[in-house]
C-alpha cells in the first residue's frame, strides 16, 4: 500500500469535498508553504483561493450567500488543509468567529454583515480575547468599553490577536462593567464588532509579534477607539456567554485540523521509514522505528472517532462541551505524538526545511496550547464532567 492511501477517517464520508479541497491544496505545494514561512508573509493567495472556492464560508447559512454547512464539513475542509501540508490557522478563524454573530446578532447585524463576508468582499479573521496580564483567565480582562451616546469608547490592551493585519473586521471581547461591580466576573463583558477600516492610527496601534510560527498574530492597542453601539452583538455585559457558545465550534475545527496534521506526519513518516535503507534494510524494518508510527496512527485513529462524536453533537443540537474539548484535547496530542514520530524517522533531514517536517513540527504544537490550553480542557472535564472540585 502506499502511504498515500493510508487513511484516518475510513468512513468515507464526504468524498467531494474532500476532493475538491485537495484540489485546491495541490497548487498550494510544500514549497509555496516553505516560503511564505521563510519569509514571514501572510499565503494571501491561498486564502483569497479558499475565499473564491467558498469554503471560509462554508458555515454561514445559504440564505446569507454562505455553503450552510454542517459543522462535520466544515471540519473536513480544515482537516484536509493541515492533511495537504498546509495551515488552515491562517484562515480559520473566518469559519467560526462570525457564528457569535449568527446567533446572537441582531437580523439587521446579520443582514449587514454575513453576505458581504461570504462573498468574500469582507474578511472576518480576527479575534480578540487573550490579553496580557489575564492569560487563559478570560474573566480577568481589562480592556474597557464605556458608553458615550451611541458610540462606545475602547481602552486596553489585546495580545495574541492573529491576522488583524489581514482582517476588515475583529471580534473584540470588552469590559463593560467594572468586575467589582458585577455579582460574577464573567458578567459585564461585551461583545463587539470592530471595523479596524475605519480605526485611525491613534486609536489603534496593532504591532507583529515575532512568533516561532508563521501566525501573522499581533498586539494591539486601543486608545479610545470609538466604535458605534449598533456594532455591540447581543446584550451588554453577556459577551463571555456568546463568546463560550463559539467555543465549541472553534474547538472541533481545531480539532480537525490536528487530525490533518496527524494524518500528514503518518504518511511522511511511513514513506520515509520504506524508502530511507541503513544497514542495508528499510529503517522501517526496524520495530524501534515502526512500533511508534503505529502507536501514533492508533492514537490518532482515536482521537478521530472524537473529533466525529463532537461534531454529530453539535450539528444535532445537543450539548457537546466535554466531546469539543476533548477532541480538541487528544487531536492536539495525537498530532504532535505524531510530529515527534516523523522528526525521529527523519533523523537528521528532519531538521532541513525542504522536507517541512520541522515546519509543520511547529506548527502542530500551537493546539495543545491554543486556542484553548490543554490543562484547561482537563480541568473542564474534571469539573463539569467528573465533579471534582473547581481548581481555579
Ligand atoms: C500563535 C498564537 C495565536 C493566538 N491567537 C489568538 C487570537 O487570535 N485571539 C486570542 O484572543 N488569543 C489568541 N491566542 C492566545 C491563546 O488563546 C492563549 O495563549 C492561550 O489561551 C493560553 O493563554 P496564555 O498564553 O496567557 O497562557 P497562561 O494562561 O499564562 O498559561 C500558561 C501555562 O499555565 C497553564 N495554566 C494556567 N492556569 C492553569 C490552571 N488553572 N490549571 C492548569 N494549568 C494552568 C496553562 O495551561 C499554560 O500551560 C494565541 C496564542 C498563540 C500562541
Amino acid at each position: 500500500m502506499s502511504s498515500s492511501q493510508i487513511e484516518i477517517d475510513t468512513s468515507g464520508q464526504f468524498p467531494e469535498l474532500r476532493r475538491g479541497v485537495r484540489q485546491l491544496c495541490d497548487r498550494f505545494p510544500g514549497a509555496y508553504w516553505r516560503r511564505v514561512d521563510a519569509d514571514r508573509a501572510y499565503p494571501v493567495e491561498f486564502v483569497q483561493a479558499m475565499t473564491a472556492a467558498g469554503f471560509l464560508a462554508a458555515l454561514i447559512p445559504e440564505s446569507y450567500g454562505g455553503g450552510g454547512a454542517s459543522m462535520a464539513e466544515a471540519s473536513v475542509i480544515l482537516e484536509e488543509v493541515n492533511r495537504s501540508g498546509g495551515n488552515g490557522a491562517v484562515c480559520h478563524a473566518q469559519m467560526y468567529i462570525m457564528g457569535a454573530l449568527l446567533r446572537h446578532g441582531s437580523l439587521a447585524q446579520r443582514e449587514r454583515w454575513l453576505p458581504p463576508i461570504a462573498a468574500g468582499q469582507l474578511r472576518l479573521q480576527a479575534f480578540g480575547v487573550t490579553e496580557p496580564t489575564a492569560g487563559s483567565d478570560t474573566s480577568r480582562i481589562q480592556t474597557r468599553a464605556e458608553r458615550e451616546g451611541d458610540e462606545y469608547v475602547i481602552t486596553g490592551q489585546k495580545i495574541w490577536t492573529s491576522r488583524a493585519q489581514h482582517s476588515d473586521l475583529l471580534l473584540l471581547l470588552a469590559r463593560t462593567a467594572a468586575a467589582e461591580t458585577v455579582s460574577k466576573r464573567t458578567d459585564g463583558l461585551s461583545l463587539f464588532l470592530v471595523d479596524l477600516r475605519a480605526a485611525g492610527d491613534r486609536e489603534l496601534t496593532i504591532r507583529p509579534l515575532e512568533t516561532m510560527i508563521n501566525h501573522h498574530t499581533t498586539e494591539m492597542f486601543f486608545d479610545g477607539l470609538r466604535v458605534p453601539a449598533a456594532n455591540r452583538i447581543g446584550e451588554e455585559g453577556q459577551g463571555f456567554r456568546y463568546i463560550l457558545d463559539g467555543m465549541n465550534a472553534e474547538r472541533i475545527l481545531i480539532s480537525a485540523e490536528s487530525i490533518g496534521d496527524g494524518g500528514w506526519f503518518i504518511e511522511r513518516s511511513v514513506e520515509y521509514a520504506n524508502q530511507r535503507i541503513v544497514f542495508d534494510r528499510p529503517i522501517g524494518q526496524n520495530q524501534g522505528v515502526q512500533f511508534p508510527i503505529a502507536q501514533a496512527y492508533a492514537n490518532l485513529r482515536a482521537a478521530d472517532l472524537m473529533r466525529w462524536q463532537a461534531a454529530r453533537l453539535f450539528d444535532s443540537d445537543r450539548s457537546c462541551g466535554a466531546e469539543a474539548n476533548m477532541a480538541k484535547m487528544l487531536a492536539a496530542d495525537a498530532a504532535w505524538e505524531a510530529a515527534n514520530v516523523c522528526l525521529q524517522t527523519y533523523g537528521g533531514f528532519g531538521f532541513a526545511r525542504e522536507y517541512d517536517v520541522e515546519r509543520k513540527f511547529r506548527e502542530a504544537k500551537l493546539y495543545q496550547i491554543a486556542p484553548v490550553s490543554n490543562h484547561l480542557a482537563l480541568s473542564y472535564l474534571a469539573q463539569h464532567v467528573l465533579g471534582l472540585p473547581r481548581s481555579y
